[in-house]
């Protein structure tokens, strides 16, 4: 039987020398002479999203759809790489254009990142994109309002861990509507989720410190939240399940190993998770704002 509590999964599309921790070593200028592994790397993804479903003979339950917060210089460059992602049923969100950390543009500069990459996004797929990550969860409320101002509806980009200096602080008022919030001046804020044990945020959301994590321990604190909150909300990288990508020298010490930890058993971590909770609601962002946050009470201005 399947379960009413949900799970949303999303993936920030970006390359692996997109990343933050590399840029000093690998300058947006030669970003075009890199050699591009997201495309092989999300296909490995989306298959992995489905042969879960097989895997645990689940296959006559809804598919298992998740949200793609797509970078707008790879889509375009790649428009097939976001078509197929959409094709195979996932919802296409933003995760800018350039991966300029926010903080980092002017308001002129980060308007046109969001507008452009949206833009870009719906010129692609041809369907409305709704939702926005900010690089490296660097949100803030002044960056709040022009993502309001850019048309989304939705963001999440907020993690509430503090031992990230990049992660921005926003303050997110939960009403009722499971994991949703509401952000000024407009939106709905989607968390990711981490673990609250005696006043600490332990971040348990994905990333690195699920590369990190015993697989039995995650998910044991995937359970906790789940059974707190109703819902939880996961993220990763197309670039963390590829233990070939080329290996940056001269990184500092912390970055190497928050990039390149445990790259070869990510895929089958994910797949251990994904099997551990095959009986949960895999929802996109959008389904489950329309599903859980907009059956309750927060009305009805999002055109879903
Ligand atoms: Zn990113």
């Amino acid at each position: 039987m399947q379960s009413d509590k949900s799970i949303l999964l999303t993936f920030d599309v970006e390359d692996w020398f997109q990343v933050e921790n590399l840029k000093k070593s690998i300058p947006f200028s030669s970003w075009p002479t890199c050699e591009s592994r997201v495309e092989e790397n999300t296909a490995r993804l989306l298959d992995l999203l489905e042969s879960a479903r097989e895997k645990c003979g689940a296959s006559s339950r809804p598919p298992l759809r998740a949200t793609f917060f797509v970078l707008g210089w790879l889509a375009d460059r790649k428009p097939h790489l976001v078509r197929q992602i959409a094709a195979r049923g996932h919802e296409i969100a933003s995760h800018g254009f350039y991966h300029r950390l926010c903080g980092d543009c002017s308001p002129a500069v980060l308007r046109n990142d969001l507008s452009d990459s949206k833009k870009l996004l719906e010129d692609v797929t041809g369907e409305a994109v709704y939702g926005y990550r900010a690089p490296s969860f660097s949100i803030s409320p002044q960056v709040l309002e022009l993502v309001a101002e850019c048309g989304y509806t939705y963001d999440s980009s907020y993690n509430s861990f503090g031992g990230n200096s990049r992660y921005g602080h926003i303050d997110v008022v939960r009403n009722g509507c499971g994991i949703a919030g509401r952000v000024p001046p407009s939106l709905l804020e989607l968390p990711v989720s981490n673990l609250e044990v005696a006043g600490r945020t332990i971040p348990m959301g994905g990333g690195g410190y699920f590369r990190l994590m015993p697989i039995w321990l995650f998910k044991r604190a995937v359970r906790t939240i789940i059974n707190k909150e109703g819902a939880y909300l996961f993220y990763m990288h197309p670039w963390e399940i590829d233990p070939g990508q080329p290996r940056v020298k001269n990184l500092p010490l912390s970055y190497r190993f928050r990039h390149y930890v445990n790259l070869s058993s990510a895929a089958s971590r994910l797949a251990d998770l994904l099997g551990a909770f095959f009986a949960h609601r895999f929802l996109t962002c959008r389904e489950y704002i329309d599903r859980v946050a907009l059956s309750r009470t927060v009305g009805s201005h999002l055109d879903l």
